[in-house]
């Protein structure tokens, strides 16, 4: 796969204070800085529509949107490249799949991953298939998750992940497609979340410890 580290957002950047943006107040106390604001998502997004545009224009693509937190950066990428295709000659015919994965607990990975509506998956059969992730930590998730795409033997698999961490031990499995690169930090917001909180947040924030007490269970 081609080394791809999107936007790098260094292990020293303290953040945006949560005072320059607007979010719901009820998170408010529950976050420590914003990392990357809601528009620069947008703006990196668009770019990524363009570059997936350039690969594989004039293809039909089944796009497998990873839930729950894929929903945001996968409607807003088919959005990105629908507009190109209704404003240029080429054109990327897409149907859209939902899985949903579920490996987390709190801010801590679980050995066992549930993929749930991928038990058939045979439509993917000689099909070029896009994988839409919100984030990649180590990378294993995404690996058993292509091992159980490829079974299904499509004529192509590419990935699009909006955020890759910099973890220790991290899988060779990395996307094609990168937003950015972020601190090994745990991140919500843009559907990203913990224990179901904060996907009603649109920029991406780093939680804060009092945060992270209020909604552990
Ligand atoms: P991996 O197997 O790559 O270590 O973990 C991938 C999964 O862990 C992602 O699909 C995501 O669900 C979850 N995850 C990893 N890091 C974070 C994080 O910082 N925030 C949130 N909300 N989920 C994360």
């Amino acid at each position: 796969r081609r080394r791809n580290e999107g936007i790098v957002i260094h292990d020293d950047w303290a953040g945006y204070s949560l005072d320059l943006f607007s979010y719901p107040t009820h998170y408010s106390g529950d976050l420590d800085s914003v990392i990357i604001p809601h528009g620069v998502i947008m703006d990196r997004t668009e770019r990524l529509a363009r570059d997936i545009m350039d690969d594989l224009g004039d293809h039909d693509i089944v796009v497998l949107c990873v839930l729950k937190g894929g929903y945001q950066f996968c409607a807003d990428l088919v959005d990105q490249i629908k507009a190109l295709s209704c404003s240029s000659e080429r054109t990327i015919l897409m149907r859209v799949h939902f899985i949903r994965l579920k490996s987390y607990l709190n801010d801590q990975s679980t050995e066992d991953l549930h993929i749930l509506g991928a038990e058939d998956m045979s439509f993917l059969t000689g099909k070029n298939v896009l994988i839409v992730e919100g984030i990649v930590g180590t990378g294993k998730t995404l690996e058993t998750l292509l091992k159980h795409v490829e079974a299904f033997r499509p004529k192509m698999i590419k990935v699009a992940g909006l955020l890759i961490k910099r973890v220790e031990n991290r899988s060779a499995c990395v996307p094609d497609y990168v937003g950015f690169e972020i601190p090994n930090r745990f991140v919500v917001g843009y559907a990203l979340d913990y224990n179901e909180y904060f996907r009603d947040l649109n920029h991406i924030c780093v939680i804060s410890d009092s945060g992270k007490k209020k909604y552990k269970i």
